[in-house]
């Protein structure tokens, strides 16, 4: 028999942020950033979906990281499908 979980009620009260995400500079985070090939790059966009902080954006058709959001989770470079990003440490 499994034990009943505890219901909304019963759950202690947890931290809430009190600022905008955009205020939380996420990219303080991280030892590593990712780096682009462009030649490789097929401007395919899957990073941009990828990146739990929507730090990739994209100029002039190519993706672009905002370093102050990016954590350096590696996300992007996993999943690129031509093997275009790979992680450097930032500095
Ligand atoms: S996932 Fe890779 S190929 Fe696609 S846009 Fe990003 S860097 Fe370019
Ligand atoms: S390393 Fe993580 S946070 Fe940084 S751009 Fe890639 S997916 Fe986004």
């Amino acid at each position: 028999m499994t034990e009943a979980k505890p219901g909304w009620r019963e759950l202690p009260f947890g931290a809430v942020p009190y600022k905008p995400s955009l205020e939380y500079h996420t990219g303080d985070w991280g030892v590593e950033r990712p780096d682009f090939d462009l030649e490789k790059c097929t401007r395919c966009t899957l990073c941009h979906f990828y990146c739990p902080e929507g730090a990739i954006g994209f100029d002039a058709g190519y993706p672009e990281v905002d370093l102050r959001f990016c954590k350096g989770c590696g996300i992007c470079a996993n999943e690129c499908p031509v093997e275009a990003i790979r992680m450097v440490r930032k500095g």
